[in-house]
This record gives C-alpha cells, structure tokens and sequence, in this order.
C-alpha cells in the first residue's frame, strides 16, 4: 500500500471546501506557508506527522481517512487503518537512514579536510603565519562539519535507554557533550533520570 499524494491533495481540497476555507486561512490554522498547503493539495508533499494530528481536527477526520485520501465507513475503517500510518513511520526510517549515512560521509570528509591541509602546511616552504592561518582554516572548517553531523546524530532516529526502554530524541547540549562509542551514547534518560549507555535506533 503506497501513499497517494494525488489523491491525498484532492481529498485536502475538498475538506477544506467543505469546511468553506481559503488556502491562507488554513495556512494560519496549521502555522505553516499558503505555499506548504498548495504543496499538499497539488499532490507535490503530504502534511508531516507534525501538522497532521491539527489538519485532521479542523476537518473532524482521522489520520488514516487523510492518508487514504478518502472518508471511511465503519468497517472499511478497521481494514485500512494500520497501514498508512506503518507507511508514514517507513518514510520517516527511510529518511533518518539517509541522514545517518550523510552525517558518516561528512564526518569523514572533515577529518580528510583537515589532514589534507595539516600535510600541505607542514610539508610546503611557506611563513609561519601562513602555516598557522591554513590549520586555523583546516580546524575552522572541520569543526563546522563535526558540529553538523552532531546534529544529524541528535535528530535522526531516537535514542534508547537501556534500563526502561524509554525512546526519545535527545537535545543537541546532550549529544554533543556525552561520551560515545559509536552512535551509543552515556545519557541521562528523560523517563527514568538514569545515567546509562543508550543506544540508537531507527525505529
Ligand atoms: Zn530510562
């Protein structure tokens, strides 16, 4: 079952219609652009799980009657519920996995970065000052991809913590200062207050 972004923006078109809604008021309703509302109803994106829940309330629907691009009948609900919701959650995955492999693809082009820079001022005749402003420049700019990847780290996926299964997203202060081994990090959990190694997790 795939979602049906056509049919989707129809569907927004239609309830918003009915509910006697300019693009710019429900705009307004959602905090989000006219632009971002034209995005769904032309079929070119779908609301995210952030908007959804408020979209579906203004038009007095269920969040699977929005992905299925259609209002249910009681026992066509059942049937058509779970699946759109897994495959939202699927999108979701899809994209954090992108992400994650990003964030080891930039960090390892900022270590190279500055190796490469840090051999060129060691080994090339140059004054000092300049040595010194190219492994300043070197440091500069592999910094600012280290702290990027952190933030991918800290917004791809959850963390989960092993001593009551809670699963949450840290915040950016709690990734980039606890100590790690890999992508498992020492953290304080949120649900339990417990300081234990948390692994992460796609899903
Ligand atoms: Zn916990």
């Amino acid at each position: 079952m795939r979602l049906d972004y056509n049919k989707i923006g129809n569907f927004i078109i239609n309830e918003r219609k009915a509910k006697k809604m300019t693009q710019v008021d429900l705009a307004k309703h959602l905090y989000v652009s006219e632009k971002t509302i034209s995005k769904w109803e032309t079929g070119r994106g779908v609301p995210d799980t952030n908007t959804l829940p408020k979209l579906c309330e203004i038009f007095g629907i269920t969040i699977n009657e929005l992905l299925n691009g259609e209002r249910f009948s009681k026992e066509e609900y059942i049937d058509k519920a779970e699946g759109k919701l897994l495959e939202l959650e699927e999108v979701k995955q899809n994209s954090d996995k992108r992400l994650l492999a990003m964030e080891i693809v930039i960090g390892f082009l900022s270590v190279i970065f500055l190796l490469s820079l840090t051999a060129l001022a060691s080994f090339l005749m140059m004054p000092d000052w300049l040595r010194i402003m190219i492994i300043v420049f070197g440091l500069t700019i592999s910094m600012v991809g280290i702290l990027f990847a952190l933030k991918i780290e800290q917004v791809a996926g959850y963390y989960i913590c092993s001593k009551c299964n809670h699963k949450y997203v840290p915040t950016y202060h709690q990734v980039l200062w606890a100590l790690h081994v890999n992508r498992t990090r020492y953290m304080k959990c949120p649900h339990c207050h417990k300081r234990a190694w948390h692994k992460k997790v796609i899903k």
